[in-house]
């Protein structure tokens, strides 16, 4: 699917549920966010199908997220489902990696390439205090096994919160000396319940070249990655650095998303969507209206000039 401004729309992003067995500060409120009807959200035979239609039309990423897409109960026949689908060439996952070391190896058997890990501390009292009560030492087992089970390469996304991990930077770039781990900081965007927070906790990733000087550019292979990478001299694994602030990728962006309730959502940073689940659940033709949808995808988003979005990034999955 080729957009009006010539991007070749070949990813798609699936939040397979808005909930979560985690409480990460910057994401969830206590108490879990306000869960959209049962009715409302997407079957998993209906997310298989739009998977399908969307491969037809192009489509050959694919990576499931939510919320915690390992809380979605029959997550092995979805994914086993997914990786049948012909033309399918690199299908992934973003989880938190709580339940990683039970499911690893079924999701590789399921057809499931490789896992995004996210991570934001090396510190077990850290981690139960970002997470709001996660034990570390679950998300750590999950990603050795991912690790035995080849579930790779695996990339650690790491976000970067003032005052709270920039001690911890020098730490995460180690992990990438002798093995092939890339660890990606990603800037805190003021969305969700970081929307309210206080400016210090904004902080620029560039902290991360000024604090690892050794830290060198290389060529990015994949020129729709959001993450511009580094090395250490010779160290196995990469560092990715995304800023979806100060620095865009909209010129090379390819990817669409599937909201946990079936909306479409051609940029993250926009809050403009397109209903899919009536028009399926009405036997419309979709592939009409989502090559439509595509072909308006947004040039850009606005986020230099304060437009942030309403939703939750556990509707969307990041
Ligand atoms: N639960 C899974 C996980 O944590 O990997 C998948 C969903 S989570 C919404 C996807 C990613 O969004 C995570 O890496 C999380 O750190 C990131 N995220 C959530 N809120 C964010 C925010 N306000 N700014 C930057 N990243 C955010
Ligand atoms: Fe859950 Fe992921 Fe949000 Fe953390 S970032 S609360 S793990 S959805």
């Amino acid at each position: 699917m080729i957009d009006s401004y010539g991007r070749n729309i070949n990813y798609l992003r699936i939040s397979i549920t808005d909930l979560c067995n985690l409480r990460c500060r910057y994401c969830m409120p206590e108490k879990g966010i306000e869960k959209i009807p049962h009715n409302e959200i997407l079957r998993l035979e209906e997310i298989e199908e739009l998977a399908r239609i969307f491969v037809s039309l192009g489509v050959n990423k694919i990576r499931i997220t939510g919320g915690e897409p390992l809380i979605r109960k029959g997550i092995l026949n979805l994914i086993e489902n997914i990786g049948r689908i012909e033309g399918l060439k690199d299908f992934a996952m973003t989880t938190n990696g709580i339940f990683l070391k039970k499911y690893a190896r079924n999701l590789k058997n399921a057809g499931l390439n490789r896992v995004n890990i996210s991570l934001d501390t090396l510190n077990e009292k850290k981690y139960r205090d970002i997470t709001k009560g996660g034990d570390i030492k679950e998300v750590l087992e999950g990603i050795e096994e991912a690790k035995k089970v080849g579930l790779t390469p695996i990339k650690l996304n790491v976000v970067l919160i003032g005052g709270l991990n920039e001690d911890e930077i020098k730490d995460f770039v180690n992990l990438t000396k002798n093995e092939n781990i890339d660890v990606r900081f990603i800037e805190l965007m003021p969305i969700g319940q970081a929307k309210d927070w206080s400016l210090d906790k904004f902080i620029s990733n560039k902290i991360v070249l000024e604090k690892v000087k050794e830290l060198k550019e290389i060529i990015k292979e994949d020129i729709s990655s959001p993450a511009r990478y580094y090395k250490l001299p010779n160290s196995k694994g990469k560092v990715g650095l995304i800023n979806p602030i100060s620095c865009k990728f909209c010129d090379n962006c390819n990817r669409i998303r599937l909201t946990a309730d079936g909306k479409i959502k051609t940029c993250l940073h926009s809050n403009a969507e397109i209903d899919l689940r009536i028009p399926l659940r009405m036997g419309e033709d979709l592939r009409k209206i989502i090559t439509e949808v595509v072909i308006n995808k947004p040039k850009e988003h606005n986020l230099e000039n304060g437009e942030y979005i309403e939703r939750n990034m556990t509707t969307i999955g990041g």
